[in-house]
C-alpha cells in the first residue's frame, strides 16, 4: 500500500536543528493521516506522498516550512504583579498577543523575571531555525471514518480516548 490521501502514515523519525543538534532523537515514533489534516509539516507530507512501508525519506526546512520566523513583536515586558506568584522562568501559558484576532492565541513562555518585571516570548522554542527531518516508513492503512471524522489517528502514536 503506498501513502495517499486519508492513508494512516507510522514513521520513525529523526529531527534536528540545522548543526545537527537533537531535537527528536532517531527511533522517535509519530503517526499521521495523509491528505492535508494539518498534522505535520506540509513538505514532509509532499515528500512522502507515494512511498510505501521501508522507505526513506528526509527533507532539510526553512523556518516558514516549520515553526515561522522568529518574530520580535511577539516579546513583551509585563509587570510582574499580573501573574501569579509561583511564576519562573520556563513557565509557559496560553495568551493572545495585543491586536491579534480570537484564534491566533500562542503560547508564550517567560524568559526572564528581573526588577519586578517579566519578559515573556511567544515565539515557538523552534522559530527562526532550520531544522532536517528524516525518516523511514513503518506503516500504511487507510484511515477508519471514526479517524477522518476525528482529524486524527486513534490507536498506536495516535489518541487514546
Ligand atoms: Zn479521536
Amino acid at each position: 500500500m503506498v501513502i495517499s490521501q486519508d492513508s494512516v502514515v507510522t514513521l520513525n523519525y529523526e529531527l534536528t536543528d540545522s548543526d545537527g543538534n537533537i531535537i527528536e532523537e532517531a527511533g522517535s515514533k509519530m503517526a499521521y493521516i495523509h491528505g492535508g489534516h494539518a498534522s505535520i509539516f506540509p513538505l514532509v507530507e509532499e515528500g512522502l506522498d507515494g512511498k510505501s512501508v521501508g522507505e526513506k525519506f528526509e527533507v532539510s526546512l526553512n523556518p516558514e516550512d516549520a515553526f515561522g520566523e522568529y518574530d520580535e513583536k511577539l516579546i513583551r515586558i509585563e509587570p510582574k504583579e499580573v501573574f501569579p506568584a509561583n511564576l519562573e522562568v520556563g513557565s509557559q501559558f496560553e495568551g493572545l498577543p495585543p491586536g491579534e484576532e480570537d484564534d491566533k492565541w500562542v503560547v508564550y513562555t517567560v524568559t526572564n523575571i528581573a526588577d519586578g518585571q517579566v519578559v515573556i516570548d511567544g515565539n515557538h522554542p523552534l522559530a527562526g531555525e532550520r531544522l532536517v527531518f528524516k525518516c523511514t516508513v513503518e506503516s500504511v492503512r487507510a484511515a477508519s471514518a471514526e479517524e477522518l471524522s476525528h482529524g486524527h489517528v486513534h490507536g498506536d502514536h495516535g489518541h487514546h480516548h
